[in-house]
């Protein structure tokens, strides 16, 4: 029989540079970053596969895209148009979910998730209609680009929705989340205070900067059928202080200098094991923390 002789290991490669590829910067891509230092890394420099989304995410898309075009018509919600609110909305969620339907892999799935968004929608118009009775307001504007240089980086996004206070004139930021978020203000200011989430933020001072008197920081929970909509809300300068959100501003600027130095680095893995459950990675990251269940095991 032929002796197998080993081959020499190859010579290990110099640490090279690794750069964000991309001009500009979004909120999304740091709260990336905050999350999981190698996510980020996957996604944003190697584009390393092509995430194809799931019916988690096409449930949001399709009611984000439900509610844009409803607010263009409900501008100025009224508490007396509950009906005629509720039906339009559910017009809507029939023709965003249609038009989204190749995003659900089953068609079980794509009924059941719009079954619930229409469930959802019916307490999503129930809190609308309570919230214009106790504070009118008027909607000023849907996916509102956002755009802001902060000290050289480019950023770029989109907010949900921007409501105006009819009484003190004051604006209202809103991010529809259909996903998990902070239950409460205290629980949100604490990951801005720990720099593990900068989009509202970043929303602040974009529309501060575009010369609005922004008073309020709103989270809308859409994900739960079951629950009445119970807004995080946080009033700027009580629940959030200005100090918060420009400590926030120039942990963004540190991450994007970071990000675009000529310095080599690694970047690590979390040691969040909850970071991983959705992430399109996980075949690919060997170093991913076990899950919690698992760790005695190994
Ligand atoms: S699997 Fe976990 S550790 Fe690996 S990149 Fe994704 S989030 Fe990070």
């Amino acid at each position: 029989m032929k002796a197998i002789s080993l081959a020499e290991p190859a010579a290990r490669e110099t640490p090279g540079v690794v750069r964000a590829r991309h001009p500009h910067f979004s909120a999304s891509a740091l709260n990336a970053y905050a999350e999981c230092e190698r996510k980020w890394f996957y996604r944003y420099v190697c584009a390393a596969v092509e995430d194809p989304g799931s019916a988690a995410s096409t449930y949001g898309t399709a009611f984000h895209l439900a509610l844009e075009r409803f607010h263009d018509r409900h501008h100025r919600p009224q508490p007396g148009d509950t009906s005629a609110m509720q039906r339009d909305l559910a017009h809507e969620i029939e023709a965003a979910f249609a038009e989204n339907r190749s995003g659900f892999p089953t068609a079980v799935e794509f009924e059941m998730q719009r079954r619930r968004a229409l469930r959802t929608a019916r307490r999503y118009v129930s809190w609308l209609a309570a919230e214009a009775a106790r504070a009118p307001f008027t909607v000023i504007g849907r996916e509102v680009p956002a755009q802001l240089d902060l000290e050289g980086f480019a950023f770029i996004g989109f907010i949900d929705r921007l409501d105006r206070d009819e009484r003190s004139g004051t604006v209202s930021v809103v991010d529809y989340k259909t996903g998990k978020i902070a239950e409460s203000a205290q629980e949100y200011r604490e990951l801005v205070r720990e720099f593990g989430d900068f989009q509202l933020a970043f929303y602040y001072w974009v529309r501060t900067a575009a010369g609005d008197r922004v008073q309020r920081l709103v989270l809308l929970p859409l994900k739960d059928a079951l629950l009445d909509v119970r807004p995080v809300s946080l009033e700027v300068g009580e629940s959030i202080t200005v100090a918060e959100l420009e400590r926030a501003k120039r942990r963004m600027v540190e991450i994007c200098t970071l990000l675009t130095s000529k310095e080599p680095r690694s970047f690590g893995v979390t040691e969040d094991p909850g970071a991983c459950e959705y992430c399109a990675y996980t075949f690919a990251c060997a170093k991913r923390p076990p899950p919690d269940g698992e760790r005695f095991g190994r």
